[in-house]
């Protein structure tokens, strides 16, 4: 059996005396999507950002693709193969969509490859191809968030992570958004999801874990989680 690309053991960490991950683990194999959901407050954003190397952990292990990544600064985790499209509207406002795709690959040199998958994102994406040179700023909430997808695409990653995508989508985007993510995992590309929406990442993931208060309090597969009960009533609004 190969190693599984991300191992995360034991992680804890905290914002001063605020204990946000209390000793989590889970591992996300190559070509799978792996998702965490949870309440509001339960430390799943706190945990992508610590495996992007944004946040130093109080406590145990991270290891990706066979390297141990507590302590790797956030540039050099890019590098290694990680890449992180944050939650909410995280783009370069000034900037044009098209530069914000370029700033995406800031650590490449094949210009061949770059303009390739601009070209890809804007295939992925048509709105961002139609508006290429207009202030990335000036799109909408959930057009940001595309954006923002786009750009931690740029850097070709191994294990992408994504943190609510879907967040200000109409359901009709939201469902696209979901079939862009398989689309990326049939591709090659290994993620791991963040979402609100546990409906639609449960119905997409290979695996899920649930949140809570710091803990990952049940994990199965997606479709174990679905049709798990206690999910459906604290998650998927059944009584
Ligand atoms: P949501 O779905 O609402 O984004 P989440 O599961 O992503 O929630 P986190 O954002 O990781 O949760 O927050 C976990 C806990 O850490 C919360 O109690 C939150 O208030 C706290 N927290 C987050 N960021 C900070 C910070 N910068 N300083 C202090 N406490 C913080």
């Amino acid at each position: 059996m190969t190693a599984p690309l991300l191992e995360v053991t034991g992680l804890r960490v905290a914002y001063g005396k605020i204990e946000a991950v209390k000793g989590i683990g889970f591992t996300v194999e190559e070509g799978r999507i792996v998702t965490l959901i949870g309440t509001n407050g339960a430390g799943k954003t706190t945990t992508l950002r610590t495996l992007s190397g944004l946040l130093a952990p109080r406590g145990g292990s991270i290891r990706f693709a066979g390297r141990p990544l507590a302590g790797v600064p956030a540039h050099d985790v890019v590098a290694l193969g990680l890449a992180h499209s944050p939650e909410g509207r995280h783009v370069f406002p000034r900037l044009t969509i098209a530069e914000n795709l370029q700033l995406g690959a800031f650590l490449r040199r094949d210009k061949d490859g770059i303009a390739q998958d601009i070209k890809h994102v804007y295939e992925l994406f048509p709105i961002l191809g139609e508006r290429a040179g207009q202030a990335a700023g000036t799109l909408s909430g959930g057009e940001q968030q595309m954006l923002a997808m786009g750009r931690a695409l740029m850097s070709r990653p191994r294990l992408l992570m994504l943190d609510e995508p879907s967040m200000g989508l109409s359901p009709i985007m939201m469902q696209k958004i979901m079939e862009t993510i398989a689309r990326l995992r049939d591709g090659g590309t290994t993620i791991l999801l963040v979402e609100q929406n546990a409906q639609a990442a449960l119905s997409l993931a290979d695996h899920g874990h649930v949140m809570e208060t710091g803990r990952i309090v049940l994990s199965g597969t997606g479709a174990e989680l679905l049709h798990n009960e206690k999910v459906r009533k604290a998650y998927l609004g059944e009584d």
